[in-house]
């Protein structure tokens, strides 16, 4: 007897790509892959229409068992949390470290640039030392910026050493206009391990259109040969990522990037997908060609913090502005915070913050996205993918991975 139609939850985690007769979906939750053939995308496409579909028993229960599909919308979110809290973090992660959020560019990209209105500051060098002495204990890294240009730190060298001699190594991303010889001699003899140098183009009028008027390509390229050469000359202590964010302004230089820094003496060239933090849908079309679409899932709560300069503490690096403070290290612990009701109170509503609901790698705004684009332009994995290269001479990320990065 054949078994009746009926509807089902599509998950907006999962990726497709067709390839001949067959298709390939993976779930960007468990990292499960299932090889279907390509009618059966076409019944996906019409459950998320919430049509009543037949599917015969053995592809149902593999699609439902690798969850990318759901018997109703209440199970996807219970795996969902479930995931997140079996891996979970007893002690967080403290991800980034906001030296100063003083910066002088105008960078598009950036929601510093428009949107950001907190108050400017350095972080006070005590507290500072009093958050690397808590963390030390759990972890080997940490980033020193969030939306800021650490250089213009006055106690940068002091910051940087004394995480190193509590054994917790220090990563930068940075404009390289700023980095002037002295600082990089500044940042090389206070132990930095890793500096991304943030380019974006190589074409002056694209650079400005991006990194604001006061952008000097020449500098730029005169302060990243002396930092190569100074590398070079220390046994490459430093590991250096030149970095390029895909965007409109920057349409067709991916591969001219690719080629003019990767034997530059560069460890990594990254060409990277641009994605949203709570600009609307229309900013980001205005930036990008390419739709947000599919996103690993945000499990910040669950992991990690980030400490803003004057001590208050945000769930992860996309909190610009102090939208969802879970609590002060002026007069508490990161312990204490972990522990707190605000996070949990996140953790279990992360659907009522308007942060998280705008967010690329909130699965609501997943959900809602995919409404609009439609099944196969939010699913289909190639629109979300081609566009994100790295290129390196070894394996970059078991480096990275070898000296504690995540
Ligand atoms: S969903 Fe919220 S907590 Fe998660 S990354 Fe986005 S803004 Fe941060």
């Amino acid at each position: 007897m054949q078994e009746s139609r009926r509807k089902y939850f599509v998950s907006p985690l999962i990726l497709f790509s067709m390839n001949g007769g067959s298709s390939s979906v993976s779930c960007r939750l468990t990292n499960k892959v299932v090889i279907i053939p390509n009618e059966y995308v076409e019944l996906l496409e019409r459950c998320l229409n919430s049509e009543a579909v037949y599917l015969p028993r053995s592809i149902r229960e593999e699609l439902l068992s690798k969850s990318i599909l759901f018997n109703s919308e209440e199970g996807f979110w219970k795996k969902l949390n479930r995931e997140r809290e079996t891996k979970g973090r007893h002690f967080p992660l403290v991800y980034e470290i906001e030296l100063t959020n003083h910066c002088p560019y105008k960078c598009v990209m950036c929601p510093r640039t428009n949107f950001m209105d907190r108050s400017l500051g350095h972080m006070d060098l005590n507290l500072f030392r009093k958050i690397i002495d808590e963390i030390s204990p759990h972890q080997k890294f940490t980033t020193l910026h969030h939306f800021g240009e650490s250089l213009l730190y006055p106690h940068l060298y002091e910051a940087i050493s004394y995480a190193k001699s509590k054994n917790v190594l220090a990563d930068l991303s940075v404009n390289p206009q700023m980095l002037t010889p002295e600082k990089t001699d500044e940042i090389l003899d206070a132990g930095l391990a890793t500096l991304t140098l943030s380019l974006d183009s190589l074409a002056p009028g694209s650079f400005r259109k991006i990194r604001g008027k006061d952008a000097d390509m020449q500098l730029i390229e005169e302060n990243i040969g002396y930092l190569l050469s100074r590398n070079l000359r220390c046994g490459k202590q430093l590991i250096i990522t030149m970095q390029m964010i895909n965007m409109r302004h920057n349409k067709g230089e991916q591969d001219s990037f690719i080629e003019q820094w990767r034997d530059s003496g560069a460890d990594a060239v990254i060409v990277r997908q641009f994605s949203s933090r709570d600009f609307s849908m229309e900013y980001v079309a205005d930036l990008s060609d390419d739709d947000i679409g599919v996103q690993k899932p945000c499990s910040a709560p669950w992991k990690q913090l980030s400490v803003l300069w004057d001590g208050r503490v945000v769930p992860c690096s996309l909190d610009y502005n102090a939208a969802i403070v879970l609590g002060d290290l002026n007069n508490s612990t990161i312990e204490g915070i972990w522990q707190g009701y605000k996070i949990k109170e996140l953790r279990e509503n992360q659907g009522n913050y308007l942060l998280c609901r705008k967010c690329a790698r909130s699965p609501e705004r997943m959900i809602e996205v995919r409404r609009k684009l439609g099944f196969r332009r939010f699913h289909y994995t190639d629109s979300n993918y081609k566009i994100h290269k790295i290129y390196s001479e070894y394996d970059y990320s078991e480096k990275l991975r070898k000296i504690g990065h995540y």
